[in-house]
């Protein structure tokens, strides 16, 4: 996976939540003998994967699948229960807020919607102002100005308009303001989690194309989080697949697209309507999304999987590769009963 170039890292990482509540809610009986039992989410589960400078890693999957903690978790906004996340070589994971601040400046993100994340009592001048003086405290008056009119005029957004509110912007303005935010300090690296989701249809190419035009001026990479896999198609370089909390295969996205491997993958991909294709062959999945509070062994997929074996049911599928880039976590692939 091209070592050399990685920016980012992931190695074996396991997020879990305690939502376990107080005494009362923790309290069970084993007939007449009371005991207390914790609830945990299991969110993240041995998650490894890399980024390579330059490219768009789409993370996709249900919701509930682990992806916008995955984002959460690679900016340090939620610490790993275990595991390891590296920036160049630099180990992250267990860095506090102070000593992750060297790297802040060149991790940033954008969220799903622009009008949440963006302080109502600040206009965008401030707002855009903000992120540049608290990264260079002695940087003066006149070059915060002037990058503030270069980066609103590079998002899309009138310079004039810097005394303007959040409120008093579009959706898509909104989101082009939270680019801008996120471009001010000259990063490397950009999460966005669902950064069209909440955007109407008509506006939702706009910011697609604005992302890549970014990209490609300032050499970003991007881990994109999403559902919608007709954008991940249109952007990314490879894809990741997460199903409760863990990779299920990860490919390029022209692979992916083309032979995905892992029955999940296959039912996800077989959910979008082509054009030229006739009958769309719809795989239709058993049950449901197991909670991820009690996760199935072996496979977590093998309660829905048409092709499981007794193997699927005991064993963990590790991610392994499969040629051309492609690494898929399936026993029914790894033994050829999966093509
Ligand atoms: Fe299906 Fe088994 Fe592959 Fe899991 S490991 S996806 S249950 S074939």
């Amino acid at each position: 996976m091209g070592k050399n170039l990685a920016l980012l890292t992931l190695n074996k990482v396991v997020k879990h939540f305690d939502i376990s509540g107080g005494f009362l809610d923790q309290l069970r009986f084993q007939g007449l003998r009371p005991r207390l039992e914790k609830t945990r989410v299991h969110a993240l589960n041995d998650v490894s994967l890399t980024l390579e400078k330059g490219e768009t890693l789409s993370v996709v999957g249900e919701s509930g699948c682990g992806k916008s903690t995955l984002a959460r978790t690679v900016m340090g906004l939620y610490r790993p229960d275990s595991g390891e996340i590296y920036y160049g070589k630099d180990r992250i994971d267990h860095l506090d807020s102070g000593e992750m601040l060297v790297h802040r400046r060149k991790m940033q993100m954008i969220f799903q919607d622009p009008y949440a994340s963006l302080n109502p009592r600040m206009t965008v001048r401030q707002t855009l102002e903000e992120p540049l003086r608290f990264h260079h405290p002695s940087i003066s008056e006149g070059e915060v100005q002037d990058r503030v009119a270069l980066v609103m005029e590079q998002v899309g957004v009138n310079p004039r308009w810097g005394e303007r509110y959040p409120h008093e912007f579009s959706g898509g303005q909104r989101q082009r303001v939270s680019i801008a935010r996120a471009l001010m300090v000259d990063p490397e690296f950009i999460v966005a989690d669902e950064p069209i989701s909440a955007l109407d249809v008509s506006i939702q190419a706009q910011i697609l194309n604005l992302l890549m035009e970014a990209q490609e001026m300032r050499g970003l990479t991007y881990m994109m989080i999403t559902h919608d896999l007709s954008v991940v198609a249109h952007i990314s370089t490879r894809v990741a697949v997460m199903y409760l909390g863990t990779l299920c295969e990860l490919a390029s996205a022209a692979n992916l697209f083309e032979t995905a491997r892992h029955p999940y993958t296959r039912a996800l991909l077989s959910a979008i309507p082509r054009l030229g294709q006739k009958k769309p062959a719809h795989i239709k999945l058993k049950g449901e999304v197991p909670t991820p509070i009690h996760l199935p062994s072996g496979c977590v997929f093998h309660g829905r999987c048409l092709y499981a074996n007794e193997r699927c049911r005991r064993e963990v599928p590790q991610l392994l590769a499969g040629g051309s880039g492609v690494f898929v976590a399936c026993h029914g692939v790894e033994e050829g009963r999966i093509s």
